[in-house]
């Protein structure tokens, strides 16, 4: 029996027959059709007018806070439940990072993120932007979180790795932000091997993101530099594996949808155990399911279940850690916390591949369901 991963890539689709055109076509640079090609798909599937492929959502991150002129002595806000790289790109900029905690849609707090914002700017802070982070494929209420944006000027920046494929009030996510970035990290639900893009409705910034990119060359015949860049372009045989990826995306949701539902149906039922909240808002991309168990009503705890999983060759984790309590960001301010703190408590991502088998799954539920207390 081969171990169950979280959530590995999955490739059925024309991978190869695109990636063998790509090397047939010696299109191998970080440029090409493949590129061009795959940057106006995720514009179309993110519903938003320009796209610049990137190494990875990291750099999507990071450019989003460069070409908004983000620097030392600015603070950008930002969601304290994610993974580190939403945090991380602000550090490389200069600026200083100030958490906010989730509410019980695990997703920003709009009250939180408001107070946040008026008390830093009351004692004189530089606040930017706000990174909201569309959690495990569900948006964040971005009614509220634009509307909140919009008042304090604080510009909008849509974490949307892990959202790809999922939509708000039917419009696509990556359209929420001034500036959203996906990421194709391997684990994602479609996979360059590792990369990212950064999109939005607004050409000249991303024209900007796409020449910082490539080293910020100026328009001349030799090598010559104004402005501060970077080595983050993706190349075009990994934009054909995208492109081969993204055709799928539609079942990838799907199938990822229908492994929740199944989840739901055999764990939903028992006490103290409860899922990820969906909001009438938003239909999610379900990229992984996660529940959490209340050790009080449950009859066992997260980590029995984690230790008990991984006994059978399954790969289960903890909800992120929040940003507040990484060592990395002990000094950072965080406004309100509890709320992600319990979640990393209780919280356990569950096995979501789209190529996950129906056995597997069954293996995981039936490991779950024999630690839990019975439905009265
Ligand atoms: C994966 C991920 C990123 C970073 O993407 P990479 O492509 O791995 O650099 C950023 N934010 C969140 C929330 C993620 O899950």
């Amino acid at each position: 029996m081969a171990r169950v991963y979280l959530s590995p890539p999955h490739a059925t689709g024309r991978e190869l027959e695109l990636i063998a055109e790509t090397l047939a076509s010696n299109w191998l640079a970080p440029l090409g059709p493949q590129v061009d090609a795959f940057e106006r798909e995720i514009a179309a599937t993110a519903g938003v007018g320009h796209a610049v492929a990137l190494s990875s959502g990291t750099a999507a991150i990071h450019l989003a806070l460069v070409v908004l002129g983000i620097e030392a002595g600015d603070e950008v806000i930002c969601s304290s439940l994610t993974f580190a790289a939403s945090a991380n790109a602000i550090v490389y900029t200069g600026a200083t990072p100030v958490f906010v905690d989730c509410d019980a849609s695990w997703t920003v707090d709009p009250a939180l993120l408001e107070r946040a914002i008026v008390e830093r700017r009351a004692s004189g802070a530089r606040v930017k932007a706000f990174i909201a982070v569309d959690l495990y494929g569900e948006c964040c209420d971005y009614d509220a979180v634009r509307a909140i944006c919009a008042k304090h000027e604080v510009v909008l920046i849509q974490d949307a790795a892990e959202s790809l494929g999922a939509t708000y009030r039917g419009a696509p996510a990556g359209s929420q932000g001034r500036l959203a970035a996906f990421s194709f990290n391997g684990n994602k639900i479609i996979t360059t091997s590792g990369g990212g893009m950064l999109v939005s409705d607004d050409g000249a910034v991303i024209e900007h993101a796409r020449k910082l990119s490539t080293q910020a060359r100026e328009p001349a015949p030799h090598y010559e530099h104004e402005e501060l860049g970077f080595n983050y372009r993706m190349s075009n045989v990994l934009a054909a594996l995208g492109r081969a990826q993204l055709e799928l995306l539609p079942e990838r949701v799907a199938k990822r949808r229908a492994l929740r539902e199944r989840y739901r149906e055999h764990l939903a039922a028992l006490p103290g155990i409860s899922f990820m909240p969906e909001s009438a808002d938003v239909v999610g991309n379900a990229w992984l399911t996660c529940i959490v168990v209340d050790p009080a009503v449950a009859g066992t705890d997260r980590e029995t279940i984690r230790l008990a999983l991984e006994t059978e060759d399954i790969e289960s984790r903890p909800l992120w850690k929040p940003m507040h309590l990484q060592p990395l960001y002990a000094h950072a301010e965080c406004h309100g916390g509890q709320v992600a703190e319990g979640l990393f408590r209780t919280g356990i991502c569950l096995p979501s591949s789209s190529s996950l088998d129906p056995a597997d799954q069954d293996l995981v539920i039936q490991t779950v369901r024999a630690f839990a207390h019975r439905p009265t």
